[in-house]
């Protein structure tokens, strides 16, 4: 009798055992009159030997790659200086006695047994030789056992994971719905969750407490590298907190996420305010892998001659000065480049300075006086042999322009190490933005959020200004989800939405369930939301979250393994009540 072992299991001390193993075969190899297959399974890969006096011989000349194997043989030493060590079994092979082929594969479209790079949809066509590979199953497996860990941490702090469904009424995240047609009611839809936030606050008004979810979201949104239509979140409610009690909460299980599934110890967060993360990394998602901290360098050029300069401190604008280590050097067409990319970034251009030896050179000598480039070295910390990249416009855009600068700098100087974790808790954000498309005010995080305490005030006479209780957890220049404090009272919600423009009606049909449900004791609760594929996509240092996915749409929202979306036969359109506009619809008779 042999035993079933994984092809992940044989060591040196396996020898002379019988064993059977089932695989798919990595490669093949036929050597020195002996055909070697490496099999592979989920665990592991095991070399198994073909002799030639074997019957199985002539069959296994015929095998390819990607078929599926069952073999039983006797484990032995691999013969002096032909071990793997980059193998664990690597000091073992398997002398094949019984071969049976299970299937055949045909000939894959890319190589499935190295990770090289391979066209991406034709990758996602074939998802499933896709998987197969070395680098998906090794991000799967990283994306299981950071759940695994999130589930066990909530676990032992006596939350409970609590479903809630896939087809509700709206709730606003600030992207579209998706949207499925009722049968049963023409006319109207369900939508799918962009999060389950009312859904959660009502477990609190529910009396549960202490909620948590690996909750499935789904937003029609442009699909983009750090943003997926259909994603997973860790999804956390608590009733009767504080913003402390919530960051702590998060916080602490983020530490134990990293501690338990990747083995990283992970200091305390760093924390900041909003304010203080744009004057000084410029976004409200600072990578805090690297200093090269902003300078604000406006008032040394109060009463410049310099029009760019002069005429946007006279608009009220600023001057913002950053470091580029070792940046001397660049040649004037390297920096023209990089005022390309500043420009990318929504600036209007850039002014640099390079600190040589023997003096400096600048995109704006003309104008720059000594004392002025020694002010500035000094403010942004630059040394002879770095440059300085100076950015005047609107404070706002000053800044975000020279924070996305940094983060480039930070890449091209090899500052951002993607096996350092460097999480920030970013807190005081202001209640409302004004939206990217419309210019018109909306809420910096959601319509539930409590504004700061004490900014109520402003409601009426200074809605800008007010501040609230949102907070966001940034790691390595990602946001990786906010939270907030919410409002509990029902005349409170209202005051927002009539802030926000809606009408009584609108309230009503759109979130009447909800107010109401504040009326009957809610009590005072808050939670957080953090993007579990982001969160992964970090984890494995990889740039893509579809790296870290297993079955994600591509770029423009599509499903190319299944095909979808698909069209459907007209009957089932029918049914919903659906007629399809424009004559060029897609038809389906399947
Ligand atoms: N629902 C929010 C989001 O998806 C998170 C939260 O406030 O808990 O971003």
């Amino acid at each position: 009798m042999s035993d079933r072992v994984s092809c992940g299991a044989l060591r040196a001390g396996d020898e002379r055992r019988a064993v059977e193993l089932d695989g798919w075969v990595n490669r093949r190899r036929d050597h020195g009159g002996l055909i070697f297959v490496d099999l592979r399974d989920h665990e592991g890969i095991t070399q198994v030997v073909f002799d030639p006096q074997h019957p199985s011989f002539a069959e296994a000349e015929h095998l390819r790659n990607e078929d599926v194997l069952r073999v039983s043989g006797s484990v032995r030493r691999r013969p002096a200086g032909t071990e793997n060590p980059r193998l664990a079994t690597g000091d073992v092979e398997v002398a094949v006695e019984a071969l049976e082929i299970l299937n055949r594969s045909l000939v894959p479209p890319f190589h499935v047994n190295v990770d090289e790079d391979a066209d991406e949809n034709l990758r996602l066509e074939y998802r499933y030789l896709d998987l197969r590979r070395p680098r998906m199953q090794r991000n799967l497996r990283v994306r299981h056992r950071i759940v695994k860990a999130m589930r066990d941490f909530f676990d032992s702090r006596n939350f409970l994971e609590i479903e809630t469904p896939m087809m509700i009424k709206s709730t606003p995240e600030g992207a579209r719905d998706y949207l499925v047609p009722s049968r049963l009611y023409p006319g109207s839809f369900y939508a799918l969750p962009q999060s389950p936030q009312l859904l959660k606050q009502i477990l609190m008004i529910a009396g549960f407490g202490k909620y948590m979810q690996i909750a499935r979201c789904m937003r029609d949104e442009d699909q983009r590298a750090d943003r997926l239509v259909e994603f997973t979140q860790l999804d956390v409610e608590l009733s009767f907190c504080t913003e402390e009690d919530v960051m702590e909460t998060m916080e602490s299980c983020m530490r134990y996420v990293w501690r338990e599934a990747l083995d990283v110890e992970v200091p305390p967060f760093v924390r900041m305010t909003h304010q203080e993360a744009i004057a000084r990394f410029g976004l409200d998602k600072p990578d805090l892998r690297f200093g090269l901290e902003l300078a604000d360098v406006s008032g040394i050029f109060a009463g410049t001659e310099f029009g760019v300069f002069r005429s946007a401190i006279e608009r009220g604008g600023a001057i913002v000065a950053l470091r580029y280590p070792g940046g001397a050097g660049l040649s004037r067409r390297e920096f023209d480049a990089l005022t390309e990319t500043a420009k990318q970034f929504g600036g209007k251009g850039m002014v640099w300075i390079a600190l040589s030896g023997d003096g400096h050179k600048s995109s704006a000598a003309r104008f720059l006086t000594d004392a002025n480039v020694e002010a500035v070295r000094r403010a942004a910390a630059a040394q002879t042999g770095d440059a300085l990249l100076l950015f005047a416009d609107s404070a706002e855009l000053a800044h975000a322009v020279a924070g996305k600068m940094r983060n480039e700098v930070g890449e091209r100087c090899g500052l951002r190490d993607p096996n350092a974790f460097a999480f920030a808790w970013v807190t005081g954000f202001p209640y409302l933005e004004a939206d990217e498309e419309t210019g018109k005010p909306i809420p910096a995080h959601h319509p539930f959020t409590a504004p700061a305490p004490g900014d109520w005030e402003l409601i009426d006479r200074d809605p800008m200004r007010m501040r609230a209780q949102h907070y966001d957890m940034v790691l390595n220049g990602y946001e990786l989800g906010s939270g907030s404090i919410r409002i509990h009272k029902a005349d409170e919600q209202r005051k927002i939405f009539e802030m926000l423009g809606l009408t009584p009606q609108q309230v009503q049909d759109r979130f009447g369930f909800f107010v109401r449900a504040l009326d009957y004791g809610a009590p005072p609760h808050g939670g957080m939301a953090l993007g579990i594929d982001r969160i992964v996509m970090i984890a494995c240092a990889e740039e893509n979250l579809r790296e870290v996915t297993a079955f994600p749409k591509n770029q423009v929202a599509r499903d190319l393994m299944m095909d979808a979306p698909a069209p459907v036969p007209e009957q089932l359109v029918r049914d919903l009540h659906l007629r399809i506009a424009g004559h060029d619809r897609p038809s389906s008779s399947v």
